[in-house]
């Protein structure tokens, strides 16, 4: 079984326009490629875990995605970092669907193709449906940005369970993660 790190993209890897359309619009976050790099030494798979809704909205062409997570690919080149995995929901929240987050299906659907191991593996994303995705899904560890809409998210938090960590950026969250590995493994 492997681990991973199951990571919203709009707003936690990439600055969000809004139902961005373009690969010329992707643009990496401060400290992600670093954040990333730092993961992947520490034994974990990337799995970027996305709702798309502008797909199923008409104002994302579907092959557009496909070469906007190129471009994302390629941005991450300099970091010797891969996406292993995208697992996306193109659906509108209208069509109240079985993977929209946070709805727990994208990570779950993920691990169970890929052999990745819930329980030793984390979530980590900008709003309160990646968070409640992570923890629905039976995640390790479920971690806030305060990059995209992470502030907001974090000022309005109005739930019990609160994320184990909120990071400044994703290079802090990384060394969060990475710490409690340490940690636990003595
Ligand atoms: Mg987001
Ligand atoms: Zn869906």
């Amino acid at each position: 079984m492997r681990k991973a790190i199951f990571l919203d993209r709009d707003g936690t890897l990439n600055d969000d326009p809004g139902y961005l359309s373009r690969p010329e619009q992707m643009a990496l976050l401060p400290g992600v490629g670093e954040g990333l790099r730092a993961l992947v030494q520490g034994g974990f798979i990337l799995v970027v875990v996305s709702n798309q809704s502008g797909v199923g909205r008409g104002l994302i062409p579907q092959g557009a995605l496909t070469q906007i997570h190129q471009r994302l690919q390629d941005l991450l080149v300099p970091y010797g970092v891969v996406i292993e995995h995208f697992e996306l929901c193109i659906h509108r929240p209208e069509a109240e669907c079985a993977c929209r987050k946070p709805k727990p299906k994208l990570i779950l659907d993920a691990a169970q193709n890929l052999g990745i191991q819930l329980s030793a593996s984390y979530m980590v994303g900008d709003k309160l449906s990646d968070i409640e995705a992570g923890q629905a899904a039976g995640c390790k560890g479920s971690l806030l940005v305060r990059t995209g809409e992470g502030r907001r998210t974090e000022k309005s938090w109005d739930r019990l369970q609160m994320p184990q960590f909120i990071g400044d950026s994703l290079v802090e969250t990384a060394a969060w993660i990475l710490g409690q590995e340490e940690f636990l493994s003595g």
